[in-house]
Protein backbone atom coordinates (compact mmCIF):
# COMPACT_ATOMS: atom_id res chain seq x y z
CA UNK A 1 0.00 0.00 0.00
CA UNK A 2 1.50 3.64 -1.12
CA UNK A 3 1.45 5.68 1.74
CA UNK A 4 4.30 8.40 0.62
CA UNK A 5 1.56 11.35 0.42
CA UNK A 6 0.26 10.98 4.30
CA UNK A 7 3.70 10.30 5.29
CA UNK A 8 4.80 13.52 3.57
CA UNK A 9 1.83 15.43 5.43
CA UNK A 10 2.72 14.11 8.28
CA UNK A 11 6.42 15.53 8.22
CA UNK A 12 5.03 19.04 7.30
CA UNK A 13 2.21 18.19 10.07
CA UNK A 14 4.87 17.73 12.44
CA UNK A 15 6.65 21.47 12.00
CA UNK A 16 3.54 22.72 13.11
CA UNK A 17 1.58 21.10 15.39
CA UNK A 18 2.71 19.14 18.53
CA UNK A 19 2.92 15.51 17.58
CA UNK A 20 1.74 16.28 14.04
CA UNK A 21 -1.96 16.23 15.42
CA UNK A 22 -4.58 17.77 17.11
CA UNK A 23 -5.23 14.76 19.00
CA UNK A 24 -3.41 12.32 20.65
CA UNK A 25 -4.26 9.00 19.06
CA UNK A 26 -4.44 10.46 15.79
CA UNK A 27 -0.53 10.05 16.12
CA UNK A 28 -0.30 6.46 15.24
CA UNK A 29 1.69 5.98 18.37
CA UNK A 30 0.04 2.60 19.05
CA UNK A 31 0.85 1.01 15.33
CA UNK A 32 3.12 1.35 13.01
CA UNK A 33 4.01 3.45 10.61
CA UNK A 34 2.48 7.14 10.13
CA UNK A 35 -0.89 8.81 10.07
CA UNK A 36 -3.19 8.01 6.53
CA UNK A 37 -4.48 12.18 6.23
CA UNK A 38 -7.74 11.55 5.10
CA UNK A 39 -9.31 13.44 2.17
CA UNK A 40 -12.81 12.45 1.78
CA UNK A 41 -15.63 10.18 3.46
CA UNK A 42 -18.66 9.08 1.54
CA UNK A 43 -20.97 6.71 3.16
CA UNK A 44 -19.17 3.47 4.68
CA UNK A 45 -15.92 4.95 2.86
CA UNK A 46 -12.93 7.16 3.52
CA UNK A 47 -9.95 7.57 0.98
CA UNK A 48 -6.50 9.10 1.90
CA UNK A 49 -4.25 10.99 0.32
CA UNK A 50 -2.40 8.20 -1.45
CA UNK A 51 -5.71 7.35 -3.04
CA UNK A 52 -6.50 4.03 -1.02
CA UNK A 53 -10.29 3.32 -0.49
CA UNK A 54 -10.80 2.20 3.27
CA UNK A 55 -14.50 0.79 4.56
CA UNK A 56 -14.46 2.56 7.49
CA UNK A 57 -15.38 1.51 10.92
CA UNK A 58 -13.69 4.60 13.15
CA UNK A 59 -16.48 6.52 12.28
CA UNK A 60 -15.23 9.89 13.47
CA UNK A 61 -14.92 7.87 16.56
CA UNK A 62 -18.55 7.74 16.96
CA UNK A 63 -20.47 10.97 15.98
CA UNK A 64 -21.46 9.23 12.39
CA UNK A 65 -24.19 7.01 12.91
CA UNK A 66 -25.58 7.93 9.56
CA UNK A 67 -22.05 7.24 8.19
CA UNK A 68 -19.78 9.94 6.03
CA UNK A 69 -21.47 12.76 3.95
CA UNK A 70 -24.63 11.60 4.54
CA UNK A 71 -27.10 13.97 1.84
CA UNK A 72 -29.87 15.22 4.52
CA UNK A 73 -27.08 16.50 7.14
CA UNK A 74 -24.62 17.99 4.19
CA UNK A 75 -28.19 19.53 2.64
CA UNK A 76 -29.31 20.63 5.91
CA UNK A 77 -26.07 22.44 6.80
CA UNK A 78 -25.63 24.04 3.83
CA UNK A 79 -29.14 25.66 3.61
CA UNK A 80 -27.90 26.51 7.02
CA UNK A 81 -24.45 28.24 6.42
CA UNK A 82 -26.34 30.62 3.62
CA UNK A 83 -27.74 32.23 6.39
CA UNK A 84 -24.52 33.09 7.93
CA UNK A 85 -22.53 30.92 10.49
CA UNK A 86 -22.96 32.34 14.02
CA UNK A 87 -24.86 35.42 15.77
CA UNK A 88 -24.25 34.74 19.60
CA UNK A 89 -27.91 35.16 19.78
CA UNK A 90 -30.58 32.79 19.77
CA UNK A 91 -31.68 31.31 16.96
CA UNK A 92 -34.62 28.65 15.91
CA UNK A 93 -32.34 26.38 15.60
CA UNK A 94 -31.57 25.56 18.72
CA UNK A 95 -35.05 25.27 20.58
CA UNK A 96 -35.59 22.44 17.70
CA UNK A 97 -32.43 20.28 18.27
CA UNK A 98 -33.66 20.74 22.24
CA UNK A 99 -37.15 19.85 21.97
CA UNK A 100 -36.08 16.61 19.67
CA UNK A 101 -33.84 15.77 22.26
CA UNK A 102 -36.06 16.44 25.96
CA UNK A 103 -39.46 15.09 24.16
CA UNK A 104 -37.73 12.14 23.42
CA UNK A 105 -36.11 11.84 26.67
CA UNK A 106 -37.83 10.63 30.07
CA UNK A 107 -34.64 11.34 32.06
CA UNK A 108 -34.50 15.12 31.16
CA UNK A 109 -36.75 18.46 31.69
CA UNK A 110 -34.26 21.00 30.17
CA UNK A 111 -30.66 20.92 28.17
CA UNK A 112 -27.62 23.33 27.69
CA UNK A 113 -25.37 22.85 24.42
CA UNK A 114 -21.33 23.47 24.48
CA UNK A 115 -18.87 22.29 21.88
CA UNK A 116 -17.64 19.17 23.06
CA UNK A 117 -17.51 16.01 25.32
CA UNK A 118 -15.25 17.65 27.91
CA UNK A 119 -16.87 20.71 28.15
CA UNK A 120 -20.51 19.10 28.59
CA UNK A 121 -18.62 16.21 31.34
CA UNK A 122 -16.47 19.95 32.87
CA UNK A 123 -19.81 22.17 33.06
CA UNK A 124 -22.18 19.48 34.40
CA UNK A 125 -19.93 18.25 37.09
CA UNK A 126 -19.81 21.94 38.29
CA UNK A 127 -23.79 21.63 38.18
CA UNK A 128 -23.81 18.86 40.51
CA UNK A 129 -21.53 20.32 43.14
CA UNK A 130 -23.34 23.57 42.85
CA UNK A 131 -26.78 21.76 42.85
CA UNK A 132 -26.05 19.61 46.15
CA UNK A 133 -23.21 22.16 47.95
CA UNK A 134 -21.10 18.95 48.21
CA UNK A 135 -17.53 18.69 46.87
CA UNK A 136 -16.23 14.77 46.07
CA UNK A 137 -16.29 13.52 42.59
CA UNK A 138 -16.55 9.49 42.24
CA UNK A 139 -15.24 8.18 39.05
CA UNK A 140 -14.19 4.54 37.66
CA UNK A 141 -11.35 3.23 36.61
CA UNK A 142 -11.24 2.48 32.74
CA UNK A 143 -13.62 5.54 31.89
CA UNK A 144 -13.40 8.67 29.67
CA UNK A 145 -14.88 11.49 30.55
CA UNK A 146 -12.88 13.62 28.09
CA UNK A 147 -9.52 16.06 29.43
CA UNK A 148 -11.35 17.57 32.60
CA UNK A 149 -8.52 18.35 34.78
CA UNK A 150 -10.07 16.45 38.30
CA UNK A 151 -11.02 13.44 35.45
CA UNK A 152 -7.46 12.90 34.48
CA UNK A 153 -7.04 10.61 37.11
CA UNK A 154 -6.26 6.79 37.67
CA UNK A 155 -6.63 4.64 40.51
CA UNK A 156 -3.55 4.11 43.22
CA UNK A 157 -3.76 0.75 45.23
CA UNK A 158 -6.52 -0.23 47.26
CA UNK A 159 -10.13 -0.51 46.71
CA UNK A 160 -10.99 3.24 47.55
CA UNK A 161 -7.91 5.91 46.27
CA UNK A 162 -8.53 9.74 45.76
CA UNK A 163 -7.22 9.67 41.94
CA UNK A 164 -3.64 10.41 40.94
CA UNK A 165 -3.01 12.91 38.17
CA UNK A 166 -2.22 11.03 34.42
CA UNK A 167 -1.16 14.51 33.05
CA UNK A 168 1.16 16.72 33.85
CA UNK A 169 0.15 20.87 34.49
CA UNK A 170 -2.78 19.56 36.84
CA UNK A 171 -2.16 20.48 40.66
CA UNK A 172 -3.25 17.70 43.37
CA UNK A 173 -5.58 19.98 44.70
CA UNK A 174 -7.93 19.59 41.23
CA UNK A 175 -7.53 16.00 41.81
CA UNK A 176 -7.90 15.65 45.81
CA UNK A 177 -11.90 15.51 45.25
CA UNK A 178 -11.85 12.81 42.46
CA UNK A 179 -12.21 9.07 44.57
CA UNK A 180 -11.81 6.78 42.03
CA UNK A 181 -13.40 2.98 42.23
CA UNK A 182 -13.10 -0.54 40.31
CA UNK A 183 -15.38 -0.90 37.96
CA UNK A 184 -18.77 -3.47 38.54
CA UNK A 185 -18.16 -3.88 42.06
CA UNK A 186 -21.15 -2.58 44.61
CA UNK A 187 -18.49 -3.70 47.65
CA UNK A 188 -16.01 -0.41 46.50
CA UNK A 189 -19.10 1.89 46.22
CA UNK A 190 -20.61 0.61 49.61
CA UNK A 191 -17.31 1.24 51.27
CA UNK A 192 -16.59 4.48 49.68
CA UNK A 193 -20.07 5.76 50.46
CA UNK A 194 -19.79 4.68 54.34
CA UNK A 195 -16.63 6.57 54.38
CA UNK A 196 -17.03 9.63 52.23
CA UNK A 197 -20.80 9.83 51.09
CA UNK A 198 -21.54 12.72 52.97
CA UNK A 199 -19.14 15.06 51.05
CA UNK A 200 -19.70 13.44 47.45
CA UNK A 201 -22.10 15.57 44.90
CA UNK A 202 -22.02 12.80 42.19
CA UNK A 203 -20.91 9.70 40.97
CA UNK A 204 -19.72 10.15 37.24
CA UNK A 205 -19.72 6.84 34.77
CA UNK A 206 -19.96 5.68 31.42
CA UNK A 207 -23.04 3.53 31.56
CA UNK A 208 -21.27 0.99 28.56
CA UNK A 209 -18.07 2.33 29.40
CA UNK A 210 -16.25 2.44 25.54
CA UNK A 211 -13.05 4.24 26.07
CA UNK A 212 -10.74 1.42 27.43
CA UNK A 213 -11.81 -1.15 26.02
CA UNK A 214 -15.54 -2.80 25.97
CA UNK A 215 -15.97 -3.12 29.34
CA UNK A 216 -20.16 -3.99 29.26
CA UNK A 217 -20.90 -3.70 32.96
CA UNK A 218 -23.55 -6.18 34.94
CA UNK A 219 -27.02 -4.58 34.78
CA UNK A 220 -27.52 -5.01 38.39
CA UNK A 221 -24.38 -3.09 39.06
CA UNK A 222 -25.74 -0.44 37.60
CA UNK A 223 -28.92 -0.75 38.98
CA UNK A 224 -26.92 -1.37 42.42
CA UNK A 225 -25.19 2.07 41.53
CA UNK A 226 -28.35 3.70 41.43
CA UNK A 227 -29.67 2.62 44.48
CA UNK A 228 -27.03 3.51 46.39
CA UNK A 229 -27.00 7.06 45.46
CA UNK A 230 -30.39 7.74 45.99
CA UNK A 231 -30.02 5.98 49.36
CA UNK A 232 -27.11 8.07 50.28
CA UNK A 233 -28.20 11.29 48.72
CA UNK A 234 -25.67 11.77 45.72
CA UNK A 235 -26.30 12.36 42.13
CA UNK A 236 -26.02 9.47 39.60
CA UNK A 237 -24.65 11.21 36.60
CA UNK A 238 -24.27 8.88 33.39
CA UNK A 239 -21.61 10.32 31.13
CA UNK A 240 -23.52 9.31 28.00
CA UNK A 241 -21.29 11.20 25.50
CA UNK A 242 -20.60 7.86 23.52
CA UNK A 243 -23.45 5.65 24.36
CA UNK A 244 -26.60 8.61 23.82
CA UNK A 245 -27.83 8.15 20.50
CA UNK A 246 -25.87 5.17 19.88
CA UNK A 247 -27.60 2.12 21.60
CA UNK A 248 -30.83 3.91 21.91
CA UNK A 249 -32.61 7.09 21.31
CA UNK A 250 -32.14 7.80 24.67
CA UNK A 251 -28.73 6.17 25.23
CA UNK A 252 -27.54 3.25 27.86
CA UNK A 253 -30.33 4.82 30.66
CA UNK A 254 -33.04 4.32 28.27
CA UNK A 255 -31.20 0.40 26.82
CA UNK A 256 -31.23 -0.19 30.94
CA UNK A 257 -34.37 1.49 32.01
CA UNK A 258 -32.06 3.04 34.48
CA UNK A 259 -32.87 6.97 35.23
CA UNK A 260 -29.91 9.01 36.12
CA UNK A 261 -30.01 12.66 38.14
CA UNK A 262 -27.39 14.27 35.06
CA UNK A 263 -26.67 13.39 31.45
CA UNK A 264 -24.13 14.38 29.02
CA UNK A 265 -23.58 14.25 25.40
CA UNK A 266 -21.66 14.29 22.65
CA UNK A 267 -20.68 13.23 19.49
CA UNK A 268 -23.88 11.77 17.63
CA UNK A 269 -25.86 15.00 19.08
CA UNK A 270 -23.59 17.44 16.73
CA UNK A 271 -24.13 15.32 13.16
CA UNK A 272 -20.35 15.14 12.78
CA UNK A 273 -20.37 18.83 14.17
CA UNK A 274 -18.74 20.07 17.16
CA UNK A 275 -21.79 19.84 20.13
CA UNK A 276 -21.56 18.71 23.56
CA UNK A 277 -24.98 18.73 25.92
CA UNK A 278 -25.82 18.01 29.54
CA UNK A 279 -29.13 17.90 30.43
CA UNK A 280 -31.03 16.86 34.06
CA UNK A 281 -34.62 17.66 35.42
CA UNK A 282 -36.30 20.53 36.31
CA UNK A 283 -34.85 21.79 40.00
CA UNK A 284 -31.38 20.72 38.64
CA UNK A 285 -31.19 22.99 35.49
CA UNK A 286 -32.82 25.60 37.42
CA UNK A 287 -28.90 25.93 39.14
CA UNK A 288 -27.28 27.11 35.40
CA UNK A 289 -26.69 30.38 35.04
CA UNK A 290 -28.96 32.48 34.34
CA UNK A 291 -31.63 31.20 35.73
CA UNK A 292 -29.16 30.06 38.54
CA UNK A 293 -25.99 30.70 40.72
CA UNK A 294 -23.55 27.95 38.42
CA UNK A 295 -22.14 29.81 35.42
CA UNK A 296 -21.45 28.18 32.32
CA UNK A 297 -21.67 30.23 28.88
CA UNK A 298 -19.99 29.68 25.22
CA UNK A 299 -19.45 32.40 22.10
CA UNK A 300 -20.28 29.43 20.08
CA UNK A 301 -22.64 27.27 21.79
CA UNK A 302 -25.80 26.45 20.00
CA UNK A 303 -24.15 27.19 16.38
CA UNK A 304 -26.42 27.01 14.04
CA UNK A 305 -24.39 25.45 11.51
CA UNK A 306 -24.32 22.63 14.22
CA UNK A 307 -27.46 22.50 15.41
CA UNK A 308 -28.56 21.79 12.12
CA UNK A 309 -26.29 18.96 11.35
CA UNK A 310 -27.37 17.93 14.39
CA UNK A 311 -31.27 18.00 13.73
CA UNK A 312 -30.49 16.28 10.53
CA UNK A 313 -28.65 13.49 11.88
CA UNK A 314 -31.28 12.57 14.90
CA UNK A 315 -34.42 13.09 13.00
CA UNK A 316 -32.96 10.18 11.54
CA UNK A 317 -32.12 8.55 14.50
CA UNK A 318 -35.61 8.92 15.96
CA UNK A 319 -37.29 6.79 12.79
CA UNK A 320 -39.08 3.45 14.00
CA UNK A 321 -36.79 0.56 14.19
CA UNK A 322 -33.68 2.47 13.65
CA UNK A 323 -32.10 1.20 16.60
CA UNK A 324 -33.16 -2.68 16.10
CA UNK A 325 -31.62 -2.30 12.56
CA UNK A 326 -28.13 -1.30 13.27
CA UNK A 327 -28.00 -3.20 16.20
CA UNK A 328 -29.30 -6.00 13.57
CA UNK A 329 -26.52 -5.75 11.53
CA UNK A 330 -24.10 -5.63 13.91
CA UNK A 331 -24.64 -8.83 15.13
CA UNK A 332 -24.53 -10.35 11.75
CA UNK A 333 -21.05 -8.98 11.20
CA UNK A 334 -19.83 -9.64 14.80
CA UNK A 335 -20.84 -13.50 15.02
CA UNK A 336 -19.33 -13.78 11.37
CA UNK A 337 -16.30 -12.63 12.47
CA UNK A 338 -16.11 -14.86 16.40
CA UNK A 339 -18.08 -17.61 14.51
CA UNK A 340 -14.19 -17.72 12.05
CA UNK A 341 -11.65 -17.02 14.51
CA UNK A 342 -13.98 -20.11 17.27
CA UNK A 343 -13.60 -22.35 14.37
CA UNK A 344 -9.76 -21.81 14.00
CA UNK A 345 -9.12 -21.71 17.45
CA UNK A 346 -7.58 -18.25 17.55
CA UNK A 347 -7.26 -16.37 20.83
CA UNK A 348 -9.94 -13.92 19.90
CA UNK A 349 -12.91 -12.32 20.66
CA UNK A 350 -14.96 -9.47 19.64
CA UNK A 351 -17.60 -7.74 22.32
CA UNK A 352 -20.44 -5.95 21.36
CA UNK A 353 -23.64 -3.60 22.43
CA UNK A 354 -25.66 -1.84 19.71
CA UNK A 355 -23.88 -0.91 17.34
CA UNK A 356 -20.31 -0.90 18.97
CA UNK A 357 -17.88 -3.66 19.00
CA UNK A 358 -14.49 -4.44 20.75
CA UNK A 359 -11.45 -6.85 19.41
CA UNK A 360 -10.33 -8.61 22.18
CA UNK A 361 -7.12 -10.93 21.93
CA UNK A 362 -8.54 -13.25 24.73
CA UNK A 363 -10.45 -16.04 25.67
CA UNK A 364 -12.34 -14.59 28.58
CA UNK A 365 -16.16 -14.41 28.09
CA UNK A 366 -16.62 -10.82 29.14
CA UNK A 367 -14.26 -8.52 30.50
CA UNK A 368 -15.91 -5.57 32.87
CA UNK A 369 -12.58 -4.03 34.57
CA UNK A 370 -9.49 -2.64 33.58
CA UNK A 371 -7.61 -3.99 34.94
CA UNK A 372 -8.59 -7.31 33.39
CA UNK A 373 -7.31 -6.39 29.69
CA UNK A 374 -4.46 -8.08 28.23
CA UNK A 375 -1.74 -4.83 27.89
CA UNK A 376 -0.02 -7.08 25.08
CA UNK A 377 -1.05 -5.12 22.47
CA UNK A 378 1.25 -6.47 20.09
CA UNK A 379 -1.13 -8.77 18.17
CA UNK A 380 -3.66 -5.62 17.74
CA UNK A 381 -0.46 -3.67 15.88
CA UNK A 382 -0.31 -7.43 13.79
CA UNK A 383 -3.98 -6.66 12.92
CA UNK A 384 -4.16 -3.65 12.37
CA UNK A 385 -1.49 -3.77 10.01
CA UNK A 386 -3.39 -6.62 8.18
CA UNK A 387 -6.62 -4.41 8.68
CA UNK A 388 -5.09 -1.66 6.57
CA UNK A 389 -3.71 -3.47 3.72
CA UNK A 390 -7.24 -5.50 3.30
CA UNK A 391 -9.07 -2.11 3.27
CA UNK A 392 -10.68 -1.56 6.57
CA UNK A 393 -9.91 1.26 9.10
CA UNK A 394 -10.53 1.31 12.38
CA UNK A 395 -9.28 3.13 15.26
CA UNK A 396 -5.23 2.77 15.74
CA UNK A 397 -5.50 1.30 19.24
CA UNK A 398 -6.23 -1.49 20.79
CA UNK A 399 -8.38 0.42 23.62
CA UNK A 400 -10.67 2.03 21.15
CA UNK A 401 -14.34 0.62 20.05
CA UNK A 402 -15.66 0.53 16.52
CA UNK A 403 -18.62 1.66 15.26
CA UNK A 404 -21.52 0.75 12.63
CA UNK A 405 -23.07 3.17 11.07
CA UNK A 406 -26.34 3.37 9.15
CA UNK A 407 -24.41 3.34 5.65
CA UNK A 408 -22.75 -0.63 6.81
CA UNK A 409 -25.25 -2.52 4.60
CA UNK A 410 -25.55 -6.53 5.54
CA UNK A 411 -23.80 -6.72 1.89
CA UNK A 412 -20.95 -4.30 3.04
CA UNK A 413 -20.80 -5.91 6.20
CA UNK A 414 -20.62 -9.39 4.66
CA UNK A 415 -17.71 -8.40 2.79
CA UNK A 416 -16.02 -6.39 5.89
CA UNK A 417 -16.42 -9.55 7.94
CA UNK A 418 -14.27 -11.39 5.13
CA UNK A 419 -11.61 -8.83 5.62
CA UNK A 420 -11.53 -8.97 9.55
CA UNK A 421 -11.14 -12.78 8.83
CA UNK A 422 -8.54 -12.97 6.12
CA UNK A 423 -6.68 -10.43 8.55
CA UNK A 424 -6.81 -12.30 11.64
CA UNK A 425 -5.65 -15.51 9.25
CA UNK A 426 -2.49 -13.13 8.62
CA UNK A 427 -1.99 -11.98 12.24
CA UNK A 428 -2.28 -15.57 13.95
CA UNK A 429 0.39 -17.22 11.20
CA UNK A 430 2.80 -15.49 11.98
C1 LIG B 1 -15.54 11.30 23.65
C2 LIG B 1 -15.92 11.33 25.06
C3 LIG B 1 -15.75 12.46 25.87
C4 LIG B 1 -15.03 13.69 25.39
O1 LIG B 1 -15.68 14.30 24.33
P1 LIG B 1 -14.85 15.33 23.40
O2 LIG B 1 -15.87 15.84 22.43
O3 LIG B 1 -13.77 14.51 22.75
O4 LIG B 1 -14.31 16.38 24.28
C5 LIG B 1 -16.24 12.43 27.17
N1 LIG B 1 -16.86 11.35 27.65
C6 LIG B 1 -17.05 10.23 26.91
C7 LIG B 1 -17.79 9.08 27.50
C8 LIG B 1 -16.58 10.18 25.60
O5 LIG B 1 -16.75 9.08 24.88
Amino acid sequence: MKRSNSEQLFETAKQYLPGGVNSPVRAFKSVDGAPLFIKKGDGVNIWDEDDNQFIDFCCSWGPLILGHNNPNVREKVIETLHNGSSFGAPTRLENELAALVVENNPVIDKIRFCSSGTEAVMSALRLARGYSGKNKIVKFEGCYHGHVDAMLVKAGSGLVTFGESTSAGIPEGYTNETLVLPLNDLDAVKACFAEWGHDIACVIIEPIPANNGLLLQDKKFLQGLRELCTENNILLFFDEVISGFRVAFGGASEYYGITPDIVSYGKIIGGGLPVGAYGARKEIMACVAPDGPVYQAGTLSGNPVAMAAGIAQLEECIKDGFYEDQEERTQFFVNKINAHAKEKGFLFEMFTIGSIFWMAFSDKLAIRRADEIDGDMTSFKDLYGNLLENGVYVGPSGYEVGFVSQAHTKEILAEAADKFCAALDATFAK
